[in-house]
């Protein structure tokens, strides 16, 4: 895995031009898609209304950027949050397709950083992902494929397959995401064998208060480690919260505390030692897709 500095990318819109050029001929579907899937994909979004924005993670040890998380914004208000996005995909059998064009929308954007992508359980079952030319084997540095932890994964073997295959062509690492929310089962830190593993915002707020809480997630962070995995805490928002997970051993951190998630890739904002830590509100929203 490498690490780097990285800068602010150029403010260049992030959107798709429009749905007929939403559909080059890289994009094509699998030969045995059973659905006209950019067509189910288009009865409930346009492929305009798709955009992606980016949230620092950063590394405790050297107190600097580590990567960025890519997510999806849809400017459509019944779809504004992710999750409802993905679950009309799987509805509509497209949540294949809806994935390879936000990493088509994404991606590009990434240029030049170790870029984490969401990967929806449903997808590994589409044959999307494993096509030799979708974006993430293109792209310029390492790329860490998320994948949930709060969506049952449904045919497992299937999906280990699909993953272990696509993270054996170089660059590409598996992150179990939102370990501690919804249907977390710690079985996939055995089989999956991540690289890194994320902790949900669950495990993560009000660490500060709660001296059992923090006990738990240094376990769950020695635990990770000793199955050869980084952990990354999610959804840090105050300074307390900050410097009570470095102290659980956590390597890397992710939250509003840094960065709201926003296009072009936000720079980072440290606490500030002397300010520590009256930081109770996360920072005014920044979050904006072009
Ligand atoms: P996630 O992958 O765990 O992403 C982190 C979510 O937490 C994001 O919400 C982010 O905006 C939010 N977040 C970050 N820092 C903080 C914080 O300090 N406090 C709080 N309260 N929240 C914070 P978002 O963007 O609404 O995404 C929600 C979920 O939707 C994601 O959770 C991910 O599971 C899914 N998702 C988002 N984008 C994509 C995508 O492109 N593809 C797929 N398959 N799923 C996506
Ligand atoms: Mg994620
Ligand atoms: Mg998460």
């Amino acid at each position: 895995m490498t690490r780097k500095l990285i800068s602010s990318l150029p403010p260049v819109s992030n959107r798709l031009s429009g749905a007929p050029s939403a559909k080059p001929p890289t994009s094509a579907p699998p030969p045995d898609e059973p659905v006209d899937s950019l067509g189910a994909l288009q009865s409930f979004v346009d492929p305009s209304e798709l955009s992606v924005v980016f949230q620092p993670i950063v590394s405790f040890e050297g107190r600097e950027l580590y990567a960025y998380e890519a997510l999806v914004r849809c400017s459509v208000p019944e779809y504004r949050s992710p999750p409802a996005l993905f679950d009309r995909a799987v509805d509509r059998g497209c949540t294949g397709r809806l994935g390879r064009m936000i990493r088509e929308i994404g991606v590009p954007f990434g240029s030049g950083m170790p870029l984490f992508v969401n990967i929806h359980p449903r997808e590994l079952s589409e044959g999307w992902l494993i096509r030799p030319d979708d974006p993430v084997f293109g792209h310029d540095d390492d790329v860490f494929l998320e994948i949930t932890e709060s969506v049952p994964l449904s045919h497992s073997d299937q999906c280990r397959g699909v993953l272990k295959e696509v993270c054996t062509r170089g660059g590409v690492f598996l992150v179990v995401d939102d370990l501690g929310a919804g249907y977390s089962n710690l079985k996939h830190i055995v089989d999956l064998e991540p690289a890194i593993v994320k902790l949900d915002r669950a495990l993560i707020a009000g660490i500060d208060q709660n001296a059992r809480q923090c006990e738990l997630v240094s376990a769950v962070v020695e635990l990770c480690t000793r199955l050869g995995a980084k952990v990354v805490a999610e959804g840090i928002e105050t300074a307390a919260e900050y410097r009570t997970v470095v102290e659980t051993g956590a390597h890397y951190g992710q939250g509003y505390l840094f960065a709201r998630p926003a296009f072009p890739p936000p720079l980072v904002r440290w606490p500030d030692q002397s300010e520590d830590e009256k930081t109770t509100e996360p920072p005014p929203t920044t979050e904006r897709s072009n």
